[in-house]
């Protein structure tokens, strides 16, 4: 099964691609992870990529589609694979759509999380970090002391991109690149919503039984 996972920064997209690439034994492709990857180890395509992000801009969709390319050719794919955070825009869909048509393949199915704005903008502003490397939330997961971490008595802080202005820009961003992807695959016929407001197993349930009823 070849699947693309659509949603909003903060939507559990990760959380739900790390799931279901465990239940249906096909690989997480994150364009993301690959691009930190690859800066890390100062790669090449690391070093080009990083040109770019220092100077604030977006990676070119040529230098995108070219590391999906490569890692599609991977042996794990062979059975599919699940696509999480790329294709972000119609150009990159297109030009996804038409790499795999050169290799004979298409996506199958495009799952859209949807999680209402108030809500992310709710879960992530309320991150709180502490620099030992816990995690917690002032509503669902609040430390003992507010502002303290409980393992190692820390001041908690927030994660630049936690901050509620930047959380916001990043979903204004989102709508206005990506929402028309729902449009577009859902004019294909291969889109299904999932309701992202529950649990994360809750979700993964529906997603698995949403592709248990597509197959
Ligand atoms: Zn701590």
């Amino acid at each position: 099964m070849r699947m693309i996972l659509l949603g909003p920064p903060g939507a559990g997209k990760g959380t739900q691609a790390a799931n279901l690439s465990i239940a249906l034994k096909i690989p997480h492709i994150s364009t993301g992870d690959i691009f930190r990857a690859n800066i890390k180890e100062g790669t090449p395509l690391g070093v080009l990529a990083k040109t770019y992000i220092d100077a604030g801009k977006l990676v070119p969709d040529d230098v995108t589609i070219g590391i999906v390319e490569k890692r599609l050719e991977n042996k794990d794919c062979v059975n599919g694979f699940l696509m999480d955070g790329f294709p972000r825009t119609i150009p990159q869909a297109e030009k996804f759509d038409a790499m795999l048509e050169k290799m004979g393949r298409s996506v199958d199915l495009v799952i859209n999380i949807e999680v209402p704005d108030d809500l992310i903008v709710k879960r992530m502003s309320g991150r709180r970090m502490c620099s030992c490397g816990r995690t917690y939330h002032v509503d669902n997961n609040p430390p003992q002391k507010e502002g303290i971490c409980d393992a190692c008595g820390n001041k908690l802080y927030i994660r630049e991109d936690d901050r509620e202005e930047t959380v916001k820009e990043r979903l204004k961003t989102y709508h206005q690149q990506t929402s028309p992807l729902i449009d577009y695959y859902k004019k294909k016929g291969i889109l299904v919503n999932v309701d992202g407001t529950k649990s994360i197993d809750d979700t993964s349930r529906e997603i698995l039984e949403l592709i248990k009823n597509h197959a």
